[in-house]
């Protein structure tokens, strides 16, 4: 058997891996290898809400969320199927003052920067989306190109994207970490079949990243925690074509359309970081009176599914990608980290498109990816910088 050899490596077919190596492939790169663990999608990319938004906190997230949504559009004619991309608008909800005044500067910010988004009074937010009660809110921000996709027909777009560019996927391969020579190359990455000599590789891993950097002797600040997403039974309030979807900010709290009924998704920020192992019922009968409160038409609504699933975070909400770099410094040559922290629907192809162009060109003209490196968080993983518009996530990243 002949040398197995690559031109880059992926580590992880999640929708940041996955999409990675098609842009990979499209970009010129010969040989793309993606190791997979388990089988493509089965981490948090087939378990998500769907959740696309141009609507973030800083001008480099807007470009994150906008360039996605642009691909997502894009997809039919490039790949001839696509990831379900549905153009629903988005409220992002204020219940106090301090989040109104915060929100309106946010809709400044990102007025500045290009985006189609303007500030709703409480009753604009209900004669735009009227299950909305009209009191207990102070109205929001609002974008109409904001929407969402299909999580699950996401992993079968970017599975036949890879199959028809001639990735080679291997599931049920796992990293096992870098091979590199004495003055810290990297020469290659070993699996259980043996080593893949490469000089390029692009780690993801999502929720399981902070493992995947310990298997490369990085230290990824990147935590772990539970999520949990409801679907409700029908209801003809919400069997329209068009409905915004909503997110009530200060309490991690999200909604939006799904087959008749409504889905909503929480996250607790009091709960310990980890894996998520069960549900947890008593927060979500908490969020579900608080849904009752903003959605009155959901009190008594029965429930059809419920799950829960472990989603990534980091401190600042920021992406990370770009260079590895080890606890002592030292740049990785030819070692991309890629993750959209929680966020991989709305960003996730425009990370993976920056981490394609960061592994084989050193540039992307994506957006400024200069606040997104390794390098902005201290020995304790604090960091300069902060997105504000995020879940509440646990404050720690002990699990
Ligand atoms: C319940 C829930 C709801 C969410 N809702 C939204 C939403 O509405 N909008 C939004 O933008 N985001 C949402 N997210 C977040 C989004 O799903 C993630 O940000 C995204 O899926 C992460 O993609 P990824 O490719 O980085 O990671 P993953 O999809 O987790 O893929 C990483 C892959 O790496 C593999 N792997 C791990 N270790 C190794 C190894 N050693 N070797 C080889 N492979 C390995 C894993 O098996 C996995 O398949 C949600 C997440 C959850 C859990």
């Amino acid at each position: 058997m002949g040398k197995d050899v690559a031109d880059l490596v992926v580590v992880g077919a999640g929708t940041v891996g996955g999409w990675a190596s098609y842009f990979a492939r499209r970009s010129g790169a010969k040989r793309v290898v993606v190791l997979e663990r388990d089988l493509v999608g089965q981490g948090a990319s087939s378990r998500a809400s769907g959740v696309v938004r141009s609507q973030a906190g800083t001008p480099a997230t807007v470009e994150l969320g906008r360039w996605s949504i642009a691909f997502y559009r894009s997809q039919r004619e490039l790949l001839g199927t696509d990831s379900g991309f549905r153009e629903l608008g988005y409220m992002i909800l204020a219940t106090t003052a301090r989040e109104e005044r915060e929100g309106r500067e946010r809709v400044a910010m990102q007025r500045s920067v290009g985006l189609d988004v303007r500030w709703l009074s409480p009753e604009e937010a209900v004669e735009l989306n009227p299950t909305l009660a009209p009191e207990g809110h102070r109205g929001g921000s609002y974008a109409a190109i904001d929407g969402c996709i299909d999580p699950v027909r996401n992993v079968r777009a970017y599975s036949l994207a890879m199959q028809r560019t001639r990735v080679d996927l291997r599931e049920r391969t796992p990293f096992l970490g870098l091979r590199r020579t004495k003055r810290g190359r990297l020469r290659g990455v070993e699996t259980p079949d043996g080593v893949i000599a490469t000089e390029r590789v692009i780690l993801t891993g999502g929720p399981t990243l902070r493992e995947v950097g310990r298997l490369a002797g990085l230290r990824i600040p990147v935590g772990a925690a539970r999520h949990q997403v409801v679907v409700s039974a029908p209801h003809p309030a919400f069997q329209v074509e068009r409905l915004p979807m909503v997110f009530d900010i200060g309490r991690g709290l999200y909604w939006r359309l799904e087959e008749g009924g409504l889905l909503w998704g929480m996250s607790n920020p009091r709960e310990m970081p980890g894996p998520a192992r069960e549900i947890d019922w008593r927060h979500l009968d908490a969020m579900r009176r608080r849904l009752a409160r903003l959605v009155p038409v959901t009190r008594g609504l029965g429930i059809r599914k419920v799950w829960a699933a472990t989603i990534e975070y980091s401190p600042d909400h920021l992406p990370i990608i770009g260079p590895a770099v080890t606890p002592d410094g030292q740049t990785i040559e030819g070692v991309t980290i890629a993750t959209a922290v929680g966020h991989g629907m709305m960003w996730g192809p425009a990370v993976a498109r920056i981490a394609a162009d960061l592994a084989l060109e050193g540039r992307t003209g994506v957006t400024d990816v200069s606040d997104f490196g390794l390098d902005r968080f201290d020995a304790q993983g604090r960091s300069r910088f902060y997105d504000p518009v995020a879940l509440p996530f646990p404050v720690s990243f002990d699990d």
